[in-house]
């Protein structure tokens, strides 16, 4: 029998992460794959436990700036659609109306949101034995200890940080199982390999050169009015 785990990534972060990549592999700037982290993660945690593990769901946390001038929130929708259509994410998405003190508030919500998905997914019987978080931030240690309670497992994914950072949620205690895996110790694996092809707009058939994996393509000038049709 395998284990069954859940991945809950938080997706500002991981955001934020990918300057380390990048530094890691001497890049300026690349795109993660996605489809494939979850995934890449499992296998690593299947081969420190020697026993099969099987990805039950993959939780991904994110907020959308609603009131910012000048920001086109079209690009971020496109990507919280391709996360959940084309790799399969549960994407929890929050709108939060940008005030003074955004970026603070964006990260409680996505914590706080993280935390009650997971003590909710330790609660249920049969649905999780790992759960598996991307996330270096120490408010969700308490979550952790409790799932731990529970009888479950958890894994840590991080990076190494070369800037002097106040304390990760790996450097608390109780909170994990095994040893933090380390993104940029997977930079190679976890960069996007792919070709730009010509596409056809979904909606008005013009062809444009993309990167874009998903499964329908908007055209540059369709993409923001997409969602209203
Ligand atoms: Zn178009």
């Amino acid at each position: 029998m395998s284990e069954k785990a859940i991945v809950f990534i938080d997706g500002s972060w991981l955001y934020k992460c990918r300057s380390i990549l990048f530094s890691k592999l001497g890049e300026e700037n690349f795109e993660i794959d996605y489809a494939k982290l979850p995934r890449l993660i499992c296998e690593d945690v299947a081969n420190s436990l020697d026993e099969d593990v099987s990805l039950v769901r993959t939780m991904y946390f994110g907020t959308i700036p609603t009131a910012r001038t000048g920001f086109n929130t079209a690009k971020q929708y496109s990507f919280y659609d391709f996360l959940e259509k084309s790799c399969g994410y549960d994407t929890n998405i929050h709108e939060v109306d940008v005030g003074g003190d955004d970026n603070r508030m964006a990260g409680s919500w996505v914590n706080v949101s993280l935390a009650t998905n997971l003590v909710y997914y330790a609660a249920l019987p049969n649905v999780m034995d790992i759960a598996i978080i991307v996330s270096d931030d120490p408010d969700l240690a308490p979550a952790l200890r409790r799932v731990r309670s529970l009888g479950k497992r958890v894994q840590l994914v991080e990076a190494h940080s070369s800037a002097a950072t106040p304390a990760t949620l790996s450097s608390c205690r109780r909170i994990d199982d095994f040893p933090t895996i380390y993104l940029d110790d997977h930079a190679a694996d976890v960069k996007l390999i792919r070709e730009r092809i010509t596409r056809t707009c979904k909606l008005c058939g013009r062809e444009e050169e993309t990167t874009w994996a998903g499964t329908d393509f908007y055209c540059s000038q369709c993409r923001g009015r997409h969602r209203n049709v």
